[in-house]
């Protein structure tokens, strides 16, 4: 069994490869999912070693927890298997708001709990933060909800720097999810030396930036087919002349772009665990390669440099 890494301060141990699963299920981010290649994935993910998936509300909306909740059960193996999801969304006459108040939260613990056939939720985040609610007393919600066992780590993602110091104001916070990756560097300022400072686990998403990072796309993609930030046409041809750089060291060392490009967010110190996310199973195998990349000093400050211009 691959090495268990602990997630901050927590008592969650999971494999440092994880799953993110909002192309499982999540109907309103990508047009014409296939469920059953998610189901799939995810039975992929859990029998190669995977055990740390993460999901949300939104994803779907519902959809992809229900998912999630199948795969889980049909499993056999919940004690082993550490899901994440988070909550925040609510849809108010069809139109999409935030909410963060106590009750609401713990209407969404339970809510989720259903949906994924559990009584409990290993690590559950404020998925965005609302206008209104002091985030300290969000956060102390979701410690009573700690202290009942229905959860078991609390996150809080998206959340500012001056949001997420008031909502660990009483040290609560165990996980924060934000965005990072090679093309998104923000969070190294502040946000990094702060969870570091107080034990806070960073899980970046878009790790891959949408498969940007894979190494897969040329100058001939089409990039009126693709959707997403990471596809507008000055910052993809830029990133495409890097990503060949990075081809170089992986050639090097035997590897995949995207092997080289996830290792690299295993060296931080502020991160324990990276959730790429997947659409085919043989995505999520191939990410796991990612396990046998050893970087040295010098490669992990040449990857960095690439991307630093
Ligand atoms: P990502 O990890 O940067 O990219 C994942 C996409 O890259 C896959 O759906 C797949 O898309 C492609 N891909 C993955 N592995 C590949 C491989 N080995 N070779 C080629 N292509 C590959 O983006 P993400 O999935 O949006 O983000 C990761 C997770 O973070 C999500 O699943 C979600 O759980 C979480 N997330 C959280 C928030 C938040 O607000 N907290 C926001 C976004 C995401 P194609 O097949 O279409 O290329």
């Amino acid at each position: 069994m691959t090495n268990q890494t602990r997630i901050g301060k927590t008592d969650l141990y999971v494999n440092p490869i994880g799953l993110g699963t909002n192309a499982v299920g999540g109907h309103n981010l990508f047009p014409n999912l296939d469920e059953e290649a998610g189901r799939e994935l995810v039975r992929t993910g859990l029998s190669n070693g995977i055990n740390f998936l993460d999901t949300a509300f939104i994803y779907g909306p519902k959809r992809s927890e229900e998912i999630v909740g199948e795969v889980l059960k049909e499993s056999g193996n919940r004690s082993k298997i550490v899901i994440a999801t988070k909550a925040a969304h609510k849809i108010v006459d069809g139109e999409v708001q935030l909410d963060n108040t106590p009750a609401f939260l713990k209407e969404s613990v339970d809510e989720a709990l259903q949906r994924l056939q559990t009584d409990y939720i290993d690590l559950f985040y404020i998925h965005f933060p609302d206008k209104d609610t002091p985030k300290d007393e969000a956060v102390g919600a979701l410690k009573q909800l700690k202290d009942e066992g229905k959860i078991r780590a609390i996150g809080v993602s998206n959340f500012s720097i001056e949001q997420l110091k008031e909502a660990n104001k009483d040290g609560y916070v165990d996980v924060y999810q934000g965005e990072y990756n090679l093309l998104s560097r923000d969070a190294e300022k502040e946000l990094f030396p702060y969870v570091t400072e107080h034990q806070i686990s960073f899980v970046p998403f878009f790790p891959l930036a949408s498969g940007l990072l894979t190494g897969k796309y040329d100058k001939n993609t089409n990039l009126s087919e693709k959707r997403g930030k990471f596809f507008q046409k000055e910052l993809f041809e830029q990133t495409l002349e890097k990503v060949e750089q990075i081809r170089k060291i992986a050639n090097h060392k035997g590897a995949e772009v995207a092997h080289i490009v996830l290792a690299w967010y295993l060296t931080h110190d502020a991160i324990d665990v990276i959730i790429p996310g997947a659409k085919h199973a043989d995505q999520v195998l191939n990410n796991l390669k990612t396990l046998q990349v050893h970087l040295t000093n010098e490669e992990v400050k040449e990857i960095s440099r690439i991307f630093q211009s």
